[in-house]
């Protein structure tokens, strides 16, 4: 059996980044980019005001006072959108909107709460210097400068940037789609009535959503049975994916025939079973491009197989930089106990008090066990080494 550090290094080994595709802006939220961006104009793309207010040149304020106001006359009005048809010259300005493309000759703009008009003529009772409210063209980027590099991941705050410079279509690595079964004759469809014997199958909106919530693109593929015909028919048509995730039968029980049915089908093992609680009986291997996990049936051994190994492989195969979950520190809030030799991974609650997050367990660990896993914020992390952790002690935890 080999450690979860060298699975994963087995699995990333094993991932390329998808080619890359350009898709639409909205599509891509959630993805990396597989480019450097380079803008193809400056920004602000022109200078303008930056308020509500006159703009005008600051000379012609370089005496004005509350007692002394300068007086000077109004040209135009130019709402944002609008191109000046006079240039600004001695004592004369123009009534201008944020956003609006500064007019030639004006150097300043001062606000509408600062003056008083009388029908054109507008009253400045300071000193405005040129500069003021002004947004000057390329102070925020400039023309052929690289703003964002690929690798970079799109979220909201990047769209905002890539939008105003006209990438409407960037190039990103793509989603990743990803087919995934369940198998076992005990399973029914989450909305038929249970007999004796049977159990809802939760594994696969579990994994749906946990595609989801990774960017992939989830194609779910049902139930199959533990027999031979059903587990082929559906891993063939899974094996035409990007990956492909079957949970349950991998263990090593009479009716556990996915491992067997895999390899007739050409998909080589990279490893099977890692140390480590809940999740031992995990297959990884590959057939061409397509990667295939055979997952533990029980739910909550699956979840955590799927945050340890399947999403890196999605991260990676979606170009991301890095890919494996990153632990944080956390305070024990409670004494724990482990069997040494492998590595376990408890459903936990972490709780942030004004200081250093403390971690408690989130109830029963039972693989089988689902109120804990829907009760969990983290997966708190007990080593190889350790038999014992006592209250206070710092652990790590992936928050989820
Ligand atoms: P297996 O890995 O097939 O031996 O299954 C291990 C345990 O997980 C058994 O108790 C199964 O009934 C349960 N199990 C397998 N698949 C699912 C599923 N899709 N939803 C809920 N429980 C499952
Ligand atoms: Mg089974």
């Amino acid at each position: 059996m080999i450690s979860v550090e060298e699975a994963q290094m087995i699995i990333l080994d094993s991932t390329r980044p998808n080619p890359p595709r350009r898709v639409s802006l909205k599509d891509s939220l959630g993805l990396v980019l597989a480019e450097d961006v380079i803008a193809s104009v400056d920004l602000p793309p022109f200078t303008s005001s930056a308020m509500d207010g006159y703009a005008l040149r600051g000379e012609d304020t370089a005496q004005a006072s509350e007692e002394s106001p300068c007086r000077l006359q109004r040209v135009e009005d130019l709402p944002a959108g609008k191109v000046a048809r006079r240039k600004i010259t001695a004592r004369t300005c123009a009534r201008i909107m944020t956003g609006g493309l500064l007019p030639r000759g004006a150097g300043a703009v001062v606000m509408l709460e600062e003056t008083e008009s009388v029908g054109d003529e507008i009253k400045i009772k300071r000193v405005v210097s040129t500069g003021e409210n002004i947004r000057y063209q390329g102070e925020d980027v400039r023309k052929g400068k690289t703003v964002l590099q690929k690798g970079t991941a799109i979220h909201a705050q990047q769209v905002a940037l890539l939008a105003a410079l006209g990438f409407s279509r960037p190039l990103v690595f793509p989603r990743p789609s990803v087919a995934f079964l369940s198998t076992g004759n005990e399973l029914v469809p989450v909305s038929k009535k249970l007999s004796p014997g049977k159990i809802r199958d939760s594994n696969s909106d579990t994994l749906e959503a946990l595609l989801r919530e990774a960017g992939a693109n989830p194609v779910r593929l049902g139930i199959a049975k533990d027999s031979r015909a059903s587990l082929r028919k559906k891993i063939r048509k899974g094996l035409a994916r990007d990956l492909l995730l079957v949970a349950g039968g991998v263990s090593a029980g009479t009716h556990d025939l996915v491992k067997e049915i895999l390899e007739a089908e050409g998909v080589k093992e990279l490893f099977w079973k890692v140390r480590m609680k809940p999740g031992k009986p995990l297959f990884f291997g590959k057939k061409g491009k397509t990667l295939v996990f055979g997952l533990p049936g029980n739910p909550a051994s699956s979840f955590v197989s799927f945050q340890l190994f399947v999403r890196p492989a999605l991260r990676k195969r979606m170009g991301a930089r890095e890919a494996l979950p990153v632990f944080e520190k956390a305070r024990l809030a409670q004494d724990l106990t482990h069997a040494p030799g492998r590595v376990d991974f408890i459903r936990a609650v972490c709780e942030r008090n004004h200081g250093a997050p403390g971690i408690r367990s989130s109830g029963m660990q039972g693989s089988h066990c689902l109120s804990s896993l829907a009760h969990a914020n983290a997966l708190l992390r007990l080593g190889e080494n350790v038999s014992k952790r006592s209250k206070g002690e710092e652990v790590e935890a992936l928050i989820l």
